[in-house]
């Protein structure tokens, strides 16, 4: 089994996640992508969404691709939520699953600041989706475990649909209805 892990603040979700998450998945034929809301996300300093918001979002959205799940091992999990945990976990849970985690060229920056990068490195494989904006060349990778993949590019943020709906602009068209829906069904991010 191959398993592709989307670890994110997701605050809010959108289809720049949900794009890369399908992508990477077609390409790397993966079984699963597991979207993985963060408790305390380490890198994150402005105050983040409650964790319930957050993850009943990200549920919204994957519910009609038949191979997303959703996680919520690192909300349950006390302290800020560290990557080289979360892919212990899933290597306990799924003892034979090959291991690719995803993230998008702009995490791949702060990549070598993560906590105990080096015994990450040899946990999984990680797959870097290309980002509208963000320069696709990678310098010194380090071999076989990290491939970077060009995905269909969706220029959208979170940080734009806050900001969006703060000065009551649509956000229409960059995100589920659903999760559109439920965004002002509990007054989030005004
Ligand atoms: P914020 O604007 O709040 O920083 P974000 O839109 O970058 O949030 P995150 O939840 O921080 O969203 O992202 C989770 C993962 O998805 C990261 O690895 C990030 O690089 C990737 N990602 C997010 N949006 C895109 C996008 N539009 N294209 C490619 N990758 C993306």
């Amino acid at each position: 089994m191959r398993l592709g892990l989307l670890g994110g603040t997701f605050d809010p979700i959108h289809f720049g996640h949900l794009a890369i998450a399908e992508a990477v998945r077609y390409e790397m034929r993966l079984d699963k992508v597991y979207f993985i809301p963060s408790g305390q996300p380490p890198h994150k300093r402005r105050r983040v969404t409650p964790a319930e918001h957050r993850l009943a979002m990200v549920r919204l959205a994957v519910a009609s691709n038949p191979y997303f799940e959703v996680s919520t091992v690192e909300i349950e999990r006390p302290g800020p939520s560290y990557t080289v945990d979360t892919v212990k976990e899933f290597r306990r849970l799924f003892p034979q699953a090959e291991v690719f985690f995803i993230l998008g060229m702009d995490a791949l920056a702060e990549f070598l600041t993560w906590h105990r990068v080096g015994e990450l490195l040899t946990l999984c494989h990680f797959v870097v989706a290309t980002r509208p904006g963000y320069p696709s060349a990678v310098k010194g990778g380090r071999g076989r475990r990290v491939t970077v993949l060009p995905v269909p590019g969706v220029a959208v943020s979170s940080t734009e649909i806050r900001e969006r709906v703060r000065a009551g602009k649509p956000i229409k068209y960059l995100l589920p209805e659903a999760v559109e829906e439920y965004i002002y069904a509990h007054g989030l991010y005004r």
